[in-house]
């Protein structure tokens, strides 16, 4: 699949019908649920990775709202949903998905698959995750409900090893091959709050919206106080 970067419309419709779901074939939908504060080259690397190995329809990207997991702040939806739109851009089968940012409460990824399993029933969803998500499953709200109603597929990530919590033990997934790649969304707050290049992390068109919308500085006391 050629890189998505910078190029024509992203999809923003995944409550639609699908022709499919009429006609009873089951179409295989991904999701990647994140903070995406920012969304980074990584992310679009590990979509790419997961709409072709898994050979999905569609690859949902689904901004948390209320990431209760973060105890930081974080950046308001709406940024976070311009950059991904951008980052989005050009791949046909990248979705944005905001059902966790319209939804009231902390974000499970367990109401949105229900949500999706009620909507579109001929569908078979697959929960892609970095190797860190796969470590801290055991901590996600209804894990194992979540875990019966999705394929798993996992990642590697620098920096996180194979978990090795006993109830991670047996579990079956599918593995990724996403070539290692050593960036963060936390990495890019600290190199902007520092003064330092993004360039290399982020799409281009998100490297821009950052420095045009002033992200990621460090805290400044207001003119004159
Ligand atoms: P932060 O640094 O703020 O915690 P993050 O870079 O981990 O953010 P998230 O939005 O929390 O980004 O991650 C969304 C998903 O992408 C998670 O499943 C995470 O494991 C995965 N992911 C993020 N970066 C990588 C990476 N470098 N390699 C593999 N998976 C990744």
């Amino acid at each position: 699949m050629s890189s998505p970067l910078g190029r024509l419309e992203v999809n923003t419709s995944p409550g639609r019908v699908h022709p499919h779901c009429v006609s009873g074939v089951v179409r295989r939908i991904g999701l990647l649920g994140g903070s995406f504060d920012p969304v980074h080259n990584a992310h679009v690397a590990l979509a790419c990775v997961a709409v072709d190995s898994l050979a999905l329809d569609e690859l949902r990207w689904v901004p948390a709202g209320q990431p209760w997991q973060k105890a930081r702040t974080i950046t308001p939806s709406a940024h976070r949903l311009a950059m991904l739109a951008l980052a989005l851009r050009g791949e046909p089968r990248f979705v944005l998905d905001r059902c966790e940012i319209d939804r009231s409460g902390p974000s499970y990824t367990l109401d949105t698959v229900r949500e999706l399993r009620q909507r579109e029933p001929a569908t078979q969803c697959y929960l892609v995750v970095g190797q860190d998500q796969f470590a801290n499953l055991p901590t996600w709200h209804g894990w194992r409900e979540l875990l019966s109603l999705v394929t798993l597929a996992v990642a590697a990530r620098p920096g996180s090893a194979m978990p090795t919590a006993p109830a991670l033990q047996g579990l079956s997934y599918q593995v990724l091959p996403l070539a290692a790649m050593d960036v963060s969304a936390t990495l890019i707050r600290e190199r902007r709050s520092h003064g330092q290049s993004i360039d290399t992390l982020v799409p281009p068109e998100v490297a821009r919206y950052i420095e045009e919308n002033a992200l990621y500085l460090p805290d400044r006391a207001p003119p004159g106080s």
